[in-house]
């Protein structure tokens, strides 16, 4: 079977970029523009960033794209030369990780995509050329200063649960396109406020700030470069950090630490902990917060359930898990439920 094939090449490489000692860097960009065939500039990037030695994630699709990747330190004035060629993109911000770490990515995936973003509008009218102004982190600091201004967080729950702005606002959903018209209709009356809108590399509230303005509000703000370049603005020119706990990311690390405030709790037990696993059952694979106690305990399960499935020889496990949806399944304590997202989600 090709999952198989698949899994067990993963594994190898993966090993293999963990006894690289090549240095990289951890890098992040987007960029809403007109593609005209996104296929084409797939196989056009894909043999580019092979060559180079880049590992990561990529989407393409005709309104734009996006990308987190693991480049060689040694060639990342290359990679930027080639992004830099093309017009659209030339002297777009290129987001480095904030806390360094070479085995954020193994493989090198670069994929063609009804949307960078999806986002459920099915709206004609709508547009990306009228989006919200970019606030820097210290507009940022300043703004929210203003008792006139509402943060809006637009990220997953579970990204906001670990991590956020001290007075940002929650759109409670995991999906992105259930959070768009949430957004639109939760501040109804309020048309004329500053609105500043936020998510992790800057993406998702981009295309939120544009469709805000849609809906007909007036003052509608984005961070600009998300809480990646937020923090390392903060750290670079020593400004007031706004920013608790952890910055929840999609990559191997699932996080990076930014203050030492643990803001959520262990799902199991409710003790302060915010570090996401994986349920070990990968028929399973549940993403959730365990505390060390609780994942020795339950040997990295989610439930009694989970710890009896992975008691069973591999091939019964196997057997278990055929016919199951392959999406991703999220805890959402605060709601008491879980979601499945599907593969074709996409997150920044
Ligand atoms: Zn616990
Ligand atoms: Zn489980």
């Amino acid at each position: 079977m090709a999952t198989l094939h698949n899994r067990v090449s993963r594994k190898v490489l993966k090993e293999r970029a963990e006894n690289d000692p090549t240095p990289r860097n951890t890098v992040s960009f987007y960029c809403y523009f007109p593609i005209s065939d996104p296929a084409s500039m797939r196989d056009h990037w894909y043999v580019h960033l092979n060559g180079l030695g880049v590992y990561g994630r990529i989407y393409i699709a005709e309104e734009g794209i996006n990308a987190q990747i693991s480049c060689p330190v040694s060639q990342f004035e290359n990679l930027k030369s080639f992004i830099y060629a093309i017009p659209s993109m030339n002297g777009l911000r290129l987001n480095k990780a904030v806390d360094e770490n070479r085995n954020s990515f193994y493989v090198l995936d670069i994929k063609v995509r009804q949307k960078i973003v999806a986002d459920g509008i099915i709206d004609n009218d709508f547009s990306m050329n009228n989006r919200g102004r970019y606030v820097n982190a210290l507009e940022f600091n300043e703004m929210v200063k203003e008792p006139d201004t509402l943060v809006i967080d637009m990220r997953n729950h579970y990204e906001y649960e670990v991590g956020r702005f001290n007075t940002a606002i929650e759109i409670p959903s995991d999906t992105f396109r259930e959070q768009l018209p949430m957004a639109s209709s939760m501040f109804e009356e309020e048309k004329e406020r500053k609105i500043i809108m936020y998510c992790t590399g800057g993406i998702r509230c981009e295309k939120a700030s544009a469709w805000m303005l849609h809906k007909g509000y007036k003052n509608v703000f984005h961070l600009e470069g998300g809480i990646i370049n937020y923090i390392n603005q903060v750290r670079e020119l020593g400004l007031e950090n706004n920013f608790i706990g952890k910055n929840f990311v999609f990559d191997e690390r699932l996080g990076e630490r930014i203050t030492d405030d643990i803001i959520s709790n262990c799902h199991i037990c409710g003790t302060p902990c915010d570090v996401h696993v994986n349920c070990k059952n990968s028929s399973c694979h549940l993403l959730f917060i365990q505390c060390d106690a609780c994942h020795s305990a339950m040997g990295g399960c989610c439930s009694n359930a989970c710890m009896d499935v992975v008691q069973l020889d591999p091939e019964q496990q196997k057997e278990m898990r055929k016919g199951l949806d392959k999406g991703r399944n999220i805890f959402n304590k605060s709601k008491q439920r879980m979601t499945l997202l599907s593969k074709d989600q996409n997150v920044d």
